[in-house]
């Protein structure tokens, strides 16, 4: 029985960051541990409340108020088994996830702060791996089956983990020399260190995963190839194509890149330099690309945008903008348009917000400014106002509002076009729909026999929380369609949206 006023005498509180001076100056996640007595303490305000609307916040539906009453009577065994039944990956989801299961908490409908429900998630995740490691579970006896999962985001190693569980013959490929997808090189270590997906890989591998980094499937190995080898090939290749502003007068000046470009490069050097290799950021054709000394001007207001800001401190910019075309969102839910228990459109701020730089909103580029020599010297920026005509989204800039922001490098973190156009959607027939996204009938299959699709590639750019229970729901249907015993958890369907008011 949970403590029935366990929010009532405890306030919501989550563990300090780490100091801003000192943490700008590492790599490190920004987060240190809670504490025991701390997370027990937060645990003890969920009231197992008969409805738990956090269920249906989590795309997973993690078993939220279980494991928080587990956590509050000190039993984390049982805790990390709860957890680990529906999420494969709690460390990820615990340390990276915006948690719509916090928006959904019940406390909210009586103006309390929900449970810190993301915070109990990681502690959980942890103390799995410190009391005793992430051991791999028995392997049952072989299937006889073989499954291709191709990318190794959270959305294909999922799905890989639960097939491989069931008994099936799984190799993932991926096209990077590393695996674990935008977690590898497109986070920053300051969200997420990679220690954590090396651990799972190598649970993953030791519960008989196979794992081919560096093949890109469609061009080093063919679809035909691809299937003539496997009974099932499961798509998980996200949605990694840039959206860019080749409208924009400037758009080609040296200076001007994609976000991801600025990401992964950087990535990459942290990656090195953990490895005791020297190496530059340096975009794939060898131009560098480092914030170092740099006015630096960010646009766009998402996870992208957010981790180019940390990155850029991280580097030493001697200045950050970052842009945003909508309106500075409220502090607090607006109820008459976000209802509980849906996700409220208020203003988020990631740790590094709180490590410099300036929010601008209600703004859009006119121009990328040249200083003469092709080089970007600065952005012109008007004000603008934004409107949903016929569901077209119409930008007017108000007049005489524009102004110049210096700028030596500008990123775009303007979003996401869907899954990238690439030789592998021809040779297995398969097609991209309007939205870039490549459809998914409710079994999961991609209008081509035998031929699934999960994550980013099916969604758009979505979660990790997302990629998981879709990682988790195609395997399931992959394990159907082989005709596997019994039946796997499919948290998901494919038409799943989270909880809107309309
Ligand atoms: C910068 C950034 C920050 C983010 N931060 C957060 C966050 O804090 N919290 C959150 O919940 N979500 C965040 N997201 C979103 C989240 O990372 C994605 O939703 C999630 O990774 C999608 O998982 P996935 O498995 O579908 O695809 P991905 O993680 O994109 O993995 C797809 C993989 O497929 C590989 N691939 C593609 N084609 C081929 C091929 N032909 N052959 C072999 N391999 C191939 C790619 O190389 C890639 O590694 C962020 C996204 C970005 C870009
Ligand atoms: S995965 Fe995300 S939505 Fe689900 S319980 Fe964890 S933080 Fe909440």
């Amino acid at each position: 029985m949970p403590d029935p006023n366990g929010f009532l005498r405890y306030d919501r509180r989550l563990p300090a960051r780490r100091p801003v001076p000192v943490r700008i100056m590492d790599w490190r996640e920004v987060y240190p541990p809670a504490g025991e007595e701390l997370i027990r303490e937060q645990a003890t305000r969920c009231m197992d409340c008969g409805i738990p609307f956090c269920h249906d916040g989590c795309p997973l539906g993690n078993r939220i108020p279980d494991w928080n009453d587990l956590v509050r009577t000190g039993g984390w065994d049982a805790a990390v088994e709860s957890l680990h039944a529906t999420n494969n990956f709690p460390e990820f989801t615990g340390r990276l996830c915006p948690a719509p299961c916090e928006a959904a908490c019940v406390l909210g409908l009586g103006g309390q702060q929900p449970v810190t429900i993301k915070q109990v998630e990681v502690e959980i995740a942890d103390a799995a791996v410190a009391r005793g490691g992430l051991r791999p579970q028995p392997v049952p006896a072989p299937t006889g089956r073989s499954v291709a999962v191709v990318g190794s985001g959270p959305a294909g190693l999922a799905a890989a983990q639960q097939l491989a569980r069931a008994g099936h013959a799984v190799t993932v490929y991926e096209r990077d020399d590393a695996l674990g997808g935008l977690l590898r090189y497109g986070i920053p270590d300051f969200k997420l260190e990679k220690r954590h997906i090396d651990r799972r890989l190598a649970q993953l591998a030791a519960e008989g995963v196979r794992f081919r980094a560096g093949v890109n499937v469609g061009v080093d190995v063919t679809a035909e190839e691809l299937r003539a080898e496997h009974d099932a090939v499961l798509l998980a290749c996200g949605a990694l194509q840039g959206r860019d502003t080749p409208e924009t007068p400037g758009r080609a000046l040296r200076g001007v890149h994609q976000a991801m470009a600025h990401l992964v490069a950087a990535n990459r050097v942290v990656a090195a330099a953990g490895e005791g290799r020297p190496a530059l950021a340096t975009l794939p054709d060898g131009t560098p690309i480092d914030a170092a000394g740099k006015h630096v001007v960010i646009i766009g207001g998402g996870d992208t945008a957010a981790d180019c800001l940390g990155v850029a401190h991280r580097q030493g910019a001697a200045g950050v903008h970052q842009l945003d075309l909508y309106p500075e969102p409220p502090a607090d839910r607006d109820a008459a348009r976000d209802p509980w228990p849906t996700w409220p459109w208020v203003l988020r701020s990631y740790p590094a917000h709180e490590e410099g730089g300036e929010r601008v909103f209600a703004v859009a580029v006119q121009e990328f400014v040249d200083d003469g020599t092709g080089q970007v010297r600065a952005v012109r920026i008007a004000e603008v106002t934004v409107e949903k005509v016929d569901g077209r989204r119409i930008v007017t800039a108000l007049p005489g509002s524009e102004r110049e922001i210096p700028a030596d490098l500008v990123l775009l973190a303007i979003g996401f076009e869907g899954t990238e156009e690439q030789p592998l959607l021809a040779q297995l027939g398969v097609a991209r729909n309007g939205r870039g996204a490549v459809d998914a009938r409710p079994d999961w299959q991609a209008g081509a026999d035998g031929v699934f699709v999960a994550g980013d590639m099916h969604r758009g750019a979505s979660l990790i929380v997302w990629a998981i229970a879709e990682g988790r729901a195609a395997a399931a249907a992959v394990h159907a369609y082989l005709g596997g015993v019994g039946t796997l958890p499919a948290p998901v369907d494919p038409a799943r949206q989270p909880l809107a008011a309309r």
